[in-house]
């Protein structure tokens, strides 16, 4: 079976001492020799002491932004070379959360993916539907538009993605998909991938929306789901490290 991969985004979430209770109940309960790769996306401020506190960790650290450019006059703005500086090995690009109240387009985020793999960080692309979208019949659509964008700006180097389906409606609402409802974009997704590499099949797909300790395991059990994008049970260790467990 391929390997899958658990990321939690912590969003703005966290303190220094939060961080260190956590990423020690992490550290502490993850299975010695486990097969799922497990990284956490933390606030682009905490990412020295993600460094420090998962030295020697098998916890991969993501940011949850990177910059388009490669540096200069963009106040607030953090790059992807900054980024690698960290020990930063994912990026999440074009989250709902920054495409919505951040006005970050297709084309931004194609460019945000592009400049993350230019320093050797993975970006984890994220697309998916709003509830809209979903009733008026627009999924497919809608999502092949968002990946094609960044297909489209990365050309041959589609196969080193991580590519996460989160559909807004089910992002912290509690609303999940069904497994066979994300299994099936998973699919349209695939095809989409195939259509641009030979190597579609390594790309990690992940199902992103309310995914909790309870739903985990089901999600994971579908054939193109390969792992997870967890955000709110990813700040409780005992529920991260149960998705973590259903992915082994
Ligand atoms: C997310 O923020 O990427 C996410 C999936 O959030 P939640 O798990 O809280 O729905």
């Amino acid at each position: 079976m391929k390997q899958k991969l658990i990321v939690g985004n912590w969003k703005m979430n966290g303190s220094l001492a939060a961080n260190a209770a956590l990423l020690q109940a992490l550290k502490q309960g993850l299975p010695a020799g486990g097969k799922a790769g497990v990284a956490v996306a933390a606030p682009a401020v905490y990412l020295a002491q993600l460094q420090v506190e998962l030295s020697g960790s098998s916890i991969g650290i993501g940011a949850q932004d990177v910059s388009q450019h490669e540096q200069g006059a963009f106040t607030g703005e953090v790059s992807a070379a900054m980024l690698k500086e960290f020990g930063v090995r994912y990026a999440l690009v074009g989250h709902s959360e920054r495409r919505q109240y951040h006005g970050e387009t297709d084309a931004v985020v194609a460019a945000k993916a592009q400049a993350a793999l230019a320093k050797g960080v993975t970006p984890i692309v994220c697309v998916g539907e709003t509830l809209q979208e979903r009733e008026a019949g627009q999924t497919e659509a809608v999502v092949k538009r968002q990946l094609a964008a960044v297909i489209h700006q990365v050309g041959p180097c589609v196969s080193e993605l991580v590519v996460a389906y989160e559909p807004v409606w089910a992002i912290g609402t509690g609303k999940t998909a069904t497994p066979e409802q994300a299994q099936a974009v998973h699919a349209v997704l695939r095809a989409q991938l195939a259509a641009a590499t030979e190597h579609a099949g390594r790309v990690p797909l992940l199902y992103g929306g309310s995914m909790n300790a309870a739903n985990a395991a089901q999600l994971l059990a579908q054939n193109d789901i390969d792992g997870g994008l967890v955000g709110g049970a990813s700040l409780k260790a005992a529920d991260f490290l149960t998705i973590v467990a259903a992915a082994q």
